[in-house]
């Protein structure tokens, strides 16, 4: 008989390093200079950072610090929806290598439909495309199903679910999964640090809009390939919080190792959801049916904080 065959999206052997991809500073909407954003994760025991400012590109190599920090180099685009022009959607461009397609402080204005769908599959190439907050942007699954070169979306949007409630985006991410639709699934802050002094902005606390969704990455090495590499084979977990150490299956059995946890949910495409609870549970082992396509699981701590993995596609 021949050996049980092991499904994880975790790479072997690899340093896990944290960040969040999705942040605006005074380059476009956000309220602190790039410096000082790039200062409060660090100092918050981050490791990478993208500066996603709307409609411009940034890459801030200068920032870089060896095997310490990384910057991704990126932005957030506007583009809108060919299916519901009235719909405008947001998708992060985040460079793979450090020769980008870009120029530094780029802007971009692209108002056609047709437009905005060219340039995401002129770019998929030497970009990773991450569709930000669909349900903040009142998308449907259908509406963003065929999107081109879009490799994974946002599952938690911090800033959004501060502001009006509108950050759990893992209902939009379960429909598309189910429709085959293969997309990893991110948490970010998308913070914007109003708190320093926009009027009815309802943040006191850098805290308020930072720091509260973010993923680890488990990656080959601490350089921009390494991480963008495990982005884009699902090497990493995104969080509120919690840690997932593994998460595999195996003979099986969907097997996760995780933080102090209260409830490990299992769901995939079968819409019947399988459990583990307890108090501190570090592992949980939940048998599978069979007939599961895809597995993700989610880790929930005793503060309602959720750990998310990708989807294990069998
Ligand atoms: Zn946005
Ligand atoms: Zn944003």
């Amino acid at each position: 008989m021949g050996a049980e065959m092991k499904f994880t999206n975790f790479i072997e052997d690899g340093i896990w390093l944290k960040g969040n991809l999705h942040t605006h500073t005074t380059n476009s909407d956000g309220e602190l200079p790039p410096e000082r954003v790039v200062r409060a994760y660090r100092e918050r025991g981050y490791q990478f950072l993208c500066l996603s400012d709307h409609n411009i590109f940034t890459a801030y190599p200068q920032f870089n610090e060896k095997d310490k920090f990384v910057m991704i180099p990126g932005f957030e685009l506007s583009i809108h929806n060919d299916k519901s022009p009235e719909k405008v959607m947001h998708v992060n461009v985040m460079s793979r290598n450090s020769t980008y397609d870009f120029e530094q402080d780029e802007e971009f204005d692209i108002p056609d439909p047709e437009d905005g769908l060219a340039f995401l599959r002129n770019h998929a190439k030497n970009n990773i495309l991450m569709l930000n907050h669909p349900y903040w942007s009142a998308l449907e699954w259908d509406e963003i199903i065929d999107l081109p070169g879009i490799t994974c979306m946002e599952v938690y949007n911090h800033a959004s679910e501060w502001l009006d409630l509108l950050g759990d985006d893992a209902r939009e991410w379960d429909a598309l999964l189910k429709k085959g639709r293969r997309l990893w699934g991110l948490a970010t802050d998308d913070s914007h640090n109003g708190y320093v002094h926009r009027d009815g902005w309802p943040f006191h606390l850098i805290e308020n809009d930072s720091f509260g969704g973010f993923i680890v990455v488990k990656a080959k090495s601490f350089t921009q390939e390494g991480i963008i590499e495990a982005v884009d084979t699902g090497s990493f977990y995104a969080s509120m919080g919690p840690e997932i150490h593994d998460f595999y299956v195996e003979d099986g059995e969907a097997v996760v190792k995780c933080s102090p946890c209260e409830r490990i949910c299992l769901s995939g495409n079968r819409g019947k959801v399988m459990r583990a609870l307890g108090v501190d549970l570090m592992e949980g082992r939940i048998p599978l049916k069979g007939n599961e396509t895809f597995v993700r699981v989610q880790c929930v701590d005793k503060y309602g904080h959720i750990a998310y993995s990708n989807p294990i596609f069998l």
